[in-house]
């Protein structure tokens, strides 16, 4: 997925384009790509919020009223499976996500939860430890700071 993203704004979104990406993703993975599959998908792809499932499900309900919280549930879980989406890991109970698009990290602010990205070129350059390597296969570096944003310190 090649998502322009800044700051946790989503600057240049070329929806059709993202979604043929994504279709042709789904072919390539032997993923079926049904209209709910792909509903779900855009608007998770247009939210710049890191929303949780339920959060998506009240915007996804709008458009398909039937949709069933638990069906989003078991999509996102399918499309992480499937590198589509990412979980964000959060210390809160309840897990975050966003379509996968350029690396990138994450800022949360304890108080009101907002998460942020960031680009952080030297960690995503920085050689791994010899231990970590010896590990096994790493797919993806993913640093969270946390702390309190500036609208909540004022
Ligand atoms: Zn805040
Ligand atoms: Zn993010």
């Amino acid at each position: 997925m090649i998502l322009i993203n800044r700051r946790g704004m989503i600057m240049e979104m070329d929806t059709k384009n993202i979604l043929s990406t994504f279709a042709q993703a789904c072919r390539e993975k032997g993923l079926r790509l049904t209209p709910q599959r792909l509903e779900i998908f855009q608007v998770l792809a247009r939210a710049t919020d890191h929303p949780t499932a339920e959060i998506l499900h009240q915007r996804l309900i709008q458009g398909m009223p039937t949709l069933s919280l638990d069906t989003v549930y078991r999509t996102l879980g399918t499309f992480v499976d499937y590198g589509f989406v990412n979980r964000v890991e959060t210390s809160a109970s309840q897990a975050r996500f966003e379509v996968s698009h350029v690396q990138h990290h994450h800022l949360i602010c304890r108080k009101c939860h907002e998460i942020i990205d960031f680009k952080w070129q030297s960690i995503d350059s920085a050689v791994l430890p010899e231990e970590v390597h010896s590990w096994g296969k790493i797919e993806r570096r993913n640093i969270v700071v946390y702390g309190i944003c500036h609208k909540c310190l004022q």
